[in-house]
C-alpha cells in the first residue's frame, strides 16, 4: 500500500451529504492500508458568494484582503470534511495551507507554490491519520495568506503528491473523467481514456477547466500521474500521463474560453519598431497579449489588433492612453463579446487538413473568424462569443463524432 493523494472539488462537497460521501470514499482508501492526503476545495459556490460579498462593500478591495477572504471558505470545508472523517471513527486531522507550510510567491490572487514543507504532514501520516488540507492557499514570505487562481486546488494536490511523492494524484469532480469537449456545452462528447500532460496542459490554458491548467504543468514536470475522476460515480476516470499515444485520434478535444477581450488600434505609424513599443508597454504591467494580427501597412498607417484576458482589459486600455504620444494611432476599438474556440491534440503536426477542415465547420455553421493562431498542438480562433458554444458543437461533430 503507498501514499495517495485525492482532491475533491466545491460541487463534491456542497452539501453535508456530499461530504459525507466524499469522507465515506476516504475511508475507503485509508481502510485498504493506503497513507491518505486530501486536498478540498471550498463549498459549491462559496468562493463566488465571497466575491460578491467583498464587491458590495468594496470592489476595488486589496488583492491581500481577498485572499484572506477567500481562503476561508477552504478553512470551512477542511473543517467539516475533517468532522465527517471523526463521525466514522477514524484518526483525522485538517491543515491550512500556513499550517503545512505550502510556500508561494508573492503575487496575491495568482501565486505560484514554490515550496512544499512535507514533515508537518509526515509526521501526521506517522501518527496514521487521514490528512485534510485546504486547498487553493498558501503563504508568502511576508507572511500573508496567499491564493492560488481560480480551480488553484487542483494544484494545491499535485504539489502535495510532488512534494510527498505519491503513487497517484486523484482529482475527484462533477464530471467522470476529461472528455473531448465540456459535456454542458456538447452532448455527444465523450470521455477520453488517457492523455498526455502536454494535450491536457493546452486544454487547460484553452478554456477546459476540468483540470487548473498549473497543475498539469506541475504534474508534467514533477512526473505525478493524474487520474481526473468523478466523486460520485464509481467510473473508471482519465489518466493524464506520459502516453504512448494508443488511440491514434488527431485532435482530442475542442474547448471554448470566454474570458479573452479583443483590442484593435487602428492607424498605427507603419515604421519598424512599434509593435515591439506596444507589446512592451503591456509587457512591462505583466499584461499577456495572445493573438495578434497586424495589417499589411501601407508605408504610412497599419492596424494591431490583440487579446488579452478580461481582467487585463481595463489596465490595457489606461496604458494605451496614458501613451498616446508614443503610441500614436487613429482609433482604438475593444469588446468584450469574444470567445476563443480551439481544438488540441498532438496528433495534428505535419496534418495539413486539420486547419481546413475546423475551418469548414464554421463556415457551415455560418460563423466568421476574426483571428486565427495555430501551433504544433492546438489551432485557435476568435468568434464572437455569442456564437462560441455553437462553434464547439460544430467543431466537435465534424472531428469527433465516432
Ligand atoms: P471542481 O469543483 O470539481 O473543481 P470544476 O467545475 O472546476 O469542478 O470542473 C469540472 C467542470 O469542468 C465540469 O462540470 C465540466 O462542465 C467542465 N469541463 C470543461 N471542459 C471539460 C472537459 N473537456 N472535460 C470534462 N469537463 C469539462
Ligand atoms: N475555491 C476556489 C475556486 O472556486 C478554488 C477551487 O475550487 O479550486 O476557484
Ligand atoms: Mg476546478
Amino acid at each position: 500500500m503507498g501514499l495517495i493523494v485525492q482532491k475533491y472539488g466545491g460541487s463534491s462537497v456542497r452539501d453535508a451529504e456530499r461530504v459525507m460521501n466524499v469522507a465515506n470514499r476516504i475511508v475507503e482508501a485509508y481502510d485498504a492500508g493506503n497513507d491518505v492526503i486530501v486536498a478540498v476545495s471550498a463549498q459549491g459556490d462559496t468562493t463566488d458568494d465571497l466575491i460578491a460579498k467583498a464587491e458590495e462593500i468594496n470592489p476595488n478591495a486589496s488583492k491581500r484582503e481577498m485572499d484572506m477572504l477567500l481562503s476561508s471558505g477552504e478553512q470551512i470545508s477542511i473543517a467539516l470534511l475533517a468532522m465527517a472523517i471523526e463521525k466514522i471513527g477514524r484518526p483525522v486531522v485538517s491543515l491550512t495551507g500556513w499550517q503545512v507550510g505550502i510556500q508561494t510567491d508573492s503575487r496575491y490572487s495568482a501565486a505560484r507554490i514554490k515550496h512544499v514543507n512535507s514533515e508537518r504532514i509526515r509526521s501526521e501520516l506517522d501518527k496514521r491519520r487521514i490528512v485534510i488540507v485546504a486547498g487553493f492557499q498558501g503563504i508568502n514570505k511576508f507572511g500573508d495568506i496567499t491564493t492560488l487562481g481560480r480551480g488553484g486546488s487542483d494544484t494545491s494536490a499535485v504539489a502535495l503528491a510532488a512534494a510527498l511523492g505519491a503513487e497517484v494524484c486523484e482529482i475527484y469532480t462533477d464530471v467522470d473523467g476529461v472528455y473531448t469537449a465540456d459535456p454542458r456545452i456538447v452532448k455527444d462528447a465523450y470521455k477520453l481514456d488517457d492523455i498526455s500532460y502536454d494535450e491536457m496542459l493546452e486544454l487547460a490554458s484553452l478554456g477546459a477547466n476540468v483540470l487548473h491548467n498549473r497543475s498539469v504543468e506541475m504534474a508534467k514536470k514533477y512526473h505525478v500521474k493524474l487520474a481526473v475522476k468523478s466523486s460520485l460515480r464509481r467510473v473508471e476516470g482519465t489518466y493524464v500521463k506520459e502516453v504512448n499515444q494508443v488511440e491514434k485520434m488527431l485532435v482530442r478535444g475542442v474547448t471554448r474560453d470566454n474570458d479573452c477581450a479583443w483590442i484593435a488600434l487602428c492607424g498605427v505609424e507603419d515604421t519598424p519598431g512599434k509593435a515591439f513599443e506596444i507589446f512592451s508597454l503591456l509587457s512591462q504591467k505583466n499584461i499577456s497579449v495572445d493573438l495578434i494580427i497586424q495589417s499589411i501597412g501601407n508605408g504610412v498607417k497599419k492596424d494591431i489588433s490583440f487579446t488579452v484576458t478580461e481582467g487585463d482589459l481595463p489596465v490595457a486600455l489606461q496604458i494605451l492612453e496614458d501613451n498616446k504620444n508614443i503610441v500614436n494611432m487613429d482609433d482604438i476599438k475593444w469588446t468584450k463579446d469574444v470567445s476563443k474556440v480551439s481544438i488540441v491534440g498532438a496528433g495534428m503536426v505535419n496534418n495539413a487538413g486539420v486547419a481546413t477542415t475546423m475551418f469548414e465547420a464554421l463556415y457551415d455553421a455560418h460563423i466568421n473568424i476574426s483571428m486565427i493562431a495555430t501551433s504544433e498542438i492546438k489551432i485557435s480562433v476568435l468568434v464572437d462569443q455569442k456564437d462560441a458554444e455553437r462553434a464547439v458543437v460544430a467543431i466537435h461533430d465534424k472531428f469527433m463524432l465516432k
